[in-house]
């Protein structure tokens, strides 16, 4: 993936206050409104979080754990994904802007109390701002700390009130996304009749093997992890692929469901797919690679309109969760996936752009009624309690 970032390294370093600019530079042509860098040495905390857009609402996005080689892969992650959950909350019909955070660290080493307690009094400092919740490398315990110092969280276990974790959730949405690509390109929207190949079995990865085998489909899987892997093929009836095989598999639809930027120029001349369609965010290296599958006839369903799930069930939470309302708002991912297919056959544009048009509208003729989200009101979780832990 290209940087969105440059010279970070250089910018913190120099005296010169002109070469620092270059990050304002950066945040002014991704169009964000905020980036913090958190520190806490004590805790081993490095952290940044990045609020991209508020027009619609509070930013809400994930938080990440991740063993990124430098800070500057951390903020051009960071920065990616807020401007994604901008875009995702829009096409999901939220009221909700966009943000993300990002914790340097390797999830299966540096947990602790302390470094979530930690990040989860800088997210209080934002004032209602920015809402977190988990993301990859982050489970619901860990965010049980970080609701310690801080009610802007969601995700947090159902015995807080809250709706516990995401991922079967963005699973079923991703299904839904899946029905909306399988009728735009077959004419049918038989999720049994097809064959799947997934890239990453994890939290969502794992839900969305669960629910295509359910459908007796044909289900290919990959992961770095071989113990996941062994039990979607024990467990699920999944077939096993090596790592970099997954993208010459013989599948209809290509599933990312584990990193982003995969979709690229050395990956995709390999696909025999007809479909990409996953839970990944970002799955596109560039947007050129979405222009590359649809001049191949494949079809790209955009990533934050078909992962939108987890989002939509945590976004309940704020009137007090309710399981059979968020599965309800769950199908209408089908329905926005389809019209984007739809605006972008009328138009002649390619779908990532299509849902880009959608955003971008939303967010244009919403914002013309709304001031930017200043976290002046308090957020009310009805039913809520969180002093204690479980
Ligand atoms: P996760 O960390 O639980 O799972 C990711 C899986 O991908 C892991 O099992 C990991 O081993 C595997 N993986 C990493 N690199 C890989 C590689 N090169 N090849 C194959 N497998 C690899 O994360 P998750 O919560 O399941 O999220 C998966 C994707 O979906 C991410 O892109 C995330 O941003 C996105 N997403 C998640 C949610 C959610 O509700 N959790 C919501 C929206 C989007």
């Amino acid at each position: 993936m290209k940087p969105l970032s440059t010279q970070l390294g250089q910018s913190t370093e120099s005296a010169d206050p002109h070469v620092g600019s270059s990050i304002f530079e950066v945040i002014g042509e991704t169009g964000h409104e905020e980036v913090v860098f958190c520190h806490n040495p004590d805790a081993g905390l490095k952290a940044i979080i990045a609020i991209h857009n508020t027009t619609l609402g509070p930013a809400l996005g994930g938080l990440r754990m991740w063993p990124y080689k430098s800070e500057q892969e951390a903020l051009d992650d960071v920065l990616r994904l807020s401007r994604g959950m901008t875009y995702k909350a829009a096409v999901a019909g939220l009221n909700l802007g966009g943000g993300k955070s990002v914790i340097i660290g390797d999830p299966t080493r540096d947990k602790s109390e302390a470094l979530f307690r930690a990040l989860g009094r800088f997210v209080d400092s934002l004032n209602g701002r920015y809402i977190t919740a988990e993301d990859v490398g982050i489970d619901v315990n860990d965010m049980e700390y970080v609701f310690q110092e801080t009610d802007n969280v969601v995700g947090v276990h159902q015995v807080h009130g809250g709706s516990g974790d995401p991922s079967p959730f963005t699973a079923f949405g991703t299904v839904q996304g899946i029905k909306a690509s399988l009728e735009y390109k077959f004419g049918d929207k038989e999720v049994g009749k097809y064959s799947y190949a997934v890239q990453g079995v994890g939290h969502v990865g794992l839900e969305l093997v669960k629910l295509l085998r359910k459908e007796g489909a044909k289900v290919f899987v990959t992961d770095i992890n071989t113990e996941s892997v062994n039990r979607c093929v024990e467990e699920l009836g999944a077939e096993a692929v090596g790592l970099d095989d997954i993208y010459e598999v013989d599948a209809d639809v290509f599933c990312p469901s584990a990193l982003g930027g995969i979709v690229n120029l050395e990956t995709i001349p390999n696909f025999k797919f007809k479909i990409v369609c996953g839970s990944a965010n970002n799955q596109l290296a560039d947007n050129d690679c979405g222009d590359e599958l649809e001049r191949r006839g494949i079809v790209y369903a955009p990533d934050y309109a078909v992962n939108a799930g987890g989002l939509m069930n945590v976004s309940i939470e704020f009137e007090g969760y309710n399981r059979e309302r968020a599965m309800r708002m769950m199908r209408t991912i089908y329905y926005n996936v389809g019209q984007i297919f739809k605006i972008a056959e009328r138009e002649g544009i390619s779908t990532w752009k299509a849902a880009d048009r959608v955003a971008q509208e939303r967010i244009e003729t919403i914002g013309k009624i709304k001031l930017p989200y200043m976290g002046a009101r308090p957020h009310r979780f009805p039913g809520r309690n969180r002093n204690e832990r479980n």
